[in-house]
């Protein structure tokens, strides 16, 4: 599959509206392996409209029943009619897009990594920082001696310490960190239809849609590249297989070549991370102290109890894998 790959799911709406049940399995199961960020569009074959675009794309392929996929690349158009195709299609591509990366990093440390990428990229490479403990990615940039951007997505929902918290950072490093804004239109909106608490009755993808991914799509539109503090076991069912380097079809340049997303952290743990930012007197969100692990939007994120999982702290009420915010999808 080449760079303008695109890819429809065709899914079946049941006379009752309701999707059929083998379609949200099917798209559980792509959520699950981290390959639904790669779906570019859905259509539906609508049970009772024979003309409905899915039904017109099944006879198009002659394909006769729903969920299936058009993939359309630099190669054709070709259909997958079961998942487990699809998955092992964009697996198989993943590996040739890693082991094609040009000039990959010849180290897997983060620092090497930080400096391989600056040294490609500077300030076109950005620092993605959610104003937690991946301050340890400024560290290790601003160690560089090389030029750098940085970006935080302020959602409107962050806690008082973590606004507080980037500007401790700005100041200790001497940098400016892109504050990028969700669209007031659609946060209005959102609010005035549901109210402000919508992810606790209908989940938090609605809403982390609206603050976090499109704002991230802006943050990244000048870029050629992006930074982020990933680790595996931040969340082993979504991220266990995460790598030090991909490329990002979801975010491209202006010229649509997708961006290149740098996973510094991907052979670090937890431990890791603390250890350094401890040796190396990195200064940390004061909510590290109160139990707060991974730290997120203030009404989404809660302290966890030693040994629970960081992720517990996140999207508690909702099930385990689904507690992905949606800027990531691995
Ligand atoms: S984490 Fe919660 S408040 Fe923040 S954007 Fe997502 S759903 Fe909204």
């Amino acid at each position: 599959m080449g760079r303008s790959t695109r890819i429809t799911m065709v899914k079946k709406r049941l006379s009752s509206g309701e999707p059929c049940a083998k379609c949200l399995d099917v798209q559980r199961f792509l959520e699950d392996r981290g390959l639904w960020s790669q779906i570019d569009e859905v259509v539906w074959a609508d049970e009772s409209d024979p003309d409905s675009a899915g039904w017109k794309l099944a006879q198009a392929h002659g394909v006769e029943l729903a969920p299936f996929f058009v993939v359309a690349d630099d190669a054709g158009t070709h259909v997958h009619t079961s998942a487990l195709q699809l998955a092992r299609a964009l697996t198989a591509a993943a590996s040739t897009t890693a082991a094609s990366t040009p000039d990959a990093p010849s180290h897997d440390d983060p620092a090497s990594i930080v400096r391989w990428a600056l040294e490609r990229w500077g300030a076109d490479c950005t620092i993605a920082f959610s104003g937690a403990e991946d301050v340890v990615l400024i560290d290790l940039a601003a160690k560089t001696g090389l030029p750098f951007s940085v970006f935080s997505l302020d959602t409107g929902r962050l806690f008082p310490e973590t606004l507080a918290f980037l500007d401790t950072v700005r100041e200790r490093y001497g940098i400016s960190i892109d504050i990028v804004f969700p669209s007031a239109p659609a946060v209005e909106a959102l609010v005035r239809a549901k109210g402000t608490m919508s992810f606790r009755i209908d989940g938090h993808h609605e809403c982390c849609a609206i603050r976090k991914v499109e704002p991230l799509t802006r943050a990244l539109a000048s870029k050629r590249a992006w930074m982020t503090g990933l680790r595996p076991d931040q969340s082993p069912a979504t991220r266990g297989d995460l790598p030090l380097v991909e490329t990002d079809p979801k975010h491209k340049t202006p010229d649509g070549v997708p961006l290149v997303k740098v996973n510094p952290l991907a052979r670090w743990t937890s431990a890791d991370v603390w250890r350094y930012l401890r040796e190396h007197d990195v200064a940390t969100n004061p909510l590290h102290l109160h139990g707060y692990r991974s730290i997120g939007c203030a009404p989404c994120t809660r302290p966890v109890d030693p040994g629970q999982h960081e992720r517990e702290g996140r999207w508690w009420w909702e099930e385990a894998t689904h507690r992905e915010c949606g800027l990531h999808s691995t």
